[in-house]
C-alpha cells in the first residue's frame, strides 16, 4: 500500500501480545497482496486486467472492500469513486513528465471512470460493464487493512492497542495506556511540522486526507493526489479533512470523499451519517479547523 504501518499494543503476557502483533502485520501483508496497485500480480491488478472480458472470481476480502467502496460512492454522490484509476495514472504520468495533461486526455480518462461499471456478482465474482475500467483502492484500502488487523488483535484478547497506517488512518482499541484515549495528532496542513489539534481516540478510527500527503509538481504548481472524478482535476477545496468513525474503512473512505466535496457538501455528508470531523480551511496562508459534530481539539470517537 506504499506506506508504513505501526502497531502499539499492551497485553498481560509479553509473548502472546508480541505474537498477536506479529500476526496482525501478517494480516496487513495479506491485504496488500490482495489489493495493492503497486504489484502486478495482486488480485486487484488481475481483476483490472480481466474483468472487462469475463466475470473474475476474487478473494472474499477484495469483494467486500469493493462493496464498501461502492457504498461510499453512492453515499457521496460519486465524489468518492473507486474507479478513479485512469485519472490517477494520467496524473502520475503528468507528474513524471512535469507536464499538465491536455483537456482531451483528461476528458478521455474521465470517460473511463464511474463506479457503477463495477458489477458485484454472486459467488464473489466481479465483472466490469465496459472496457477501460480501473479500480484503485488508494482511498479506502488502508482503512480496510487496519480494520482487519484490529479484528485480529481483538480476537486475541488485546484490549489496548493503536494501529497507525502512515499517520493517515488510525484505529484505537480501548482508551489508551492511561485511560484518557490514544492521543492522535492532526498535522497543520499550512505548517506541516506543527500540530493543529490533538484528538483523544477511544474505540474507533480516525482518518486524514490532505494535499500535503502526496502531490505532483507540474509546471511550477503543486497538485494534490486526490482527484475530483467529475472534473478529472486534482482538487483542494480544503487544506485537509479529518474524520472519525467506528471503523477505519469508513473513516478512510469518508475523509477522501469529504476532501473532494469541500466544506459545505462535505459537512452535509458527515451530518447525514452522524460522523464527526475537522474541515481544515486555508485563508491567507493560515489553516483553521471547522468542527463538525461535537468535536473539540479533544475528541472521543466512541464505538456505536
Ligand atoms: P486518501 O489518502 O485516503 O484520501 O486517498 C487518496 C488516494 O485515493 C489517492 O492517492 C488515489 O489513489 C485515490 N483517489 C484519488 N481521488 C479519489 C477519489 N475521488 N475517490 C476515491 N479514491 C481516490
Ligand atoms: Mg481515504
Amino acid at each position: 500500500m506504499g506506506t508504513l504501518f505501526e502497531i502499539t499494543a499492551y497485553g498481560a503476557e509479553r509473548q502472546a501480545t508480541a505474537q498477536a502483533v506479529e500476526d496482525a502485520f501478517a494480516v496487513i501483508g495479506r491485504a496488500d497482496d490482495v489489493m495493492s496497485h503497486y504489484r502486478e500480480e495482486s488480485d486487484l491488478m488481475r481483476l483490472n486486467r480481466r474483468a472487462a472480458q469475463e466475470a473474475v472470481p476474487v478473494p472474499a476480502d477484495l469483494y467486500a472492500v469493493l462493496s464498501e467502496a461502492i457504498k461510499y460512492g453512492e453515499l457521496s454522490g460519486g465524489a468518492f469513486d473507486v474507479t478513479v484509476g485512469p485519472l490517477v495514472r494520467l496524473w502520475n504520468r503528468a507528474g513524471e513528465t512535469a507536464r499538465l495533461p491536455s483537456s482531451e486526455q483528461i476528458r478521455e480518462a474521465r470517460a473511463q471512470v464511474g463506479f457503477r461499471s463495477v458489477r458485484l456478482l454472486p459467488g464473489t465474482r466481479v465483472r466490469f460493464a465496459r472496457t477501460g475500467v480501473e479500480v484503485n483502492l488508494g482511498g479506502i484500502g488502508k482503512g480496510w487493512a487496519v480494520d482487519r488487523a484490529a479484528d485480529l488483535l481483538r480476537g486475541r484478547g488485546i484490549r489496548t492497542a493503536l494501529i497507525n497506517a502512515g499517520a493517515s488512518t488510525f484505529y484505537a482499541l480501548g482508551h489508551g495506556p492511561d485511560g484518557t484515549g490514544w492521543a492522535v495528532a492532526v498535522r497543520d496542513p499550512c505548517r506541516t511540522e506543527s500540530t493543529l489539534a490533538t484528538i483523544r481516540l477511544r474505540e474507533g478510527s480516525l482518518s486524514t486526507s490532505a494535499g500535503y500527503e502526496r502531490y505532483w509538481e507540474i509546471e511550477g504548481e503543486r497538485y494534490g493526489h486526490i482527484i475530483d472524478p467529475r472534473s478529472g482535476w486534482p482538487v483542494e477545496p480544503l487544506a485537509g479533512v479529518t474524520v472519525t468513525a467506528p471503523a477505519a474503512t469508513e473513516s478512510d473512505a469518508l475523509s477522501t470523499a469529504v476532501f473532494v466535496l469541500g466544506a459545505e457538501e462535505g459537512e452535509a455528508l458527515l451530518r447525514r451519517l452522524g460522523r464527526r470531523g475537522l474541515l481544515i480551511e486555508r485563508a491567507d496562508g493560515v489553516c483553521r479547523a471547522h468542527e463538525v459534530g461535537k468535536f473539540t481539539s479533544i475528541l472521543s470517537a466512541e464505538r456505536e
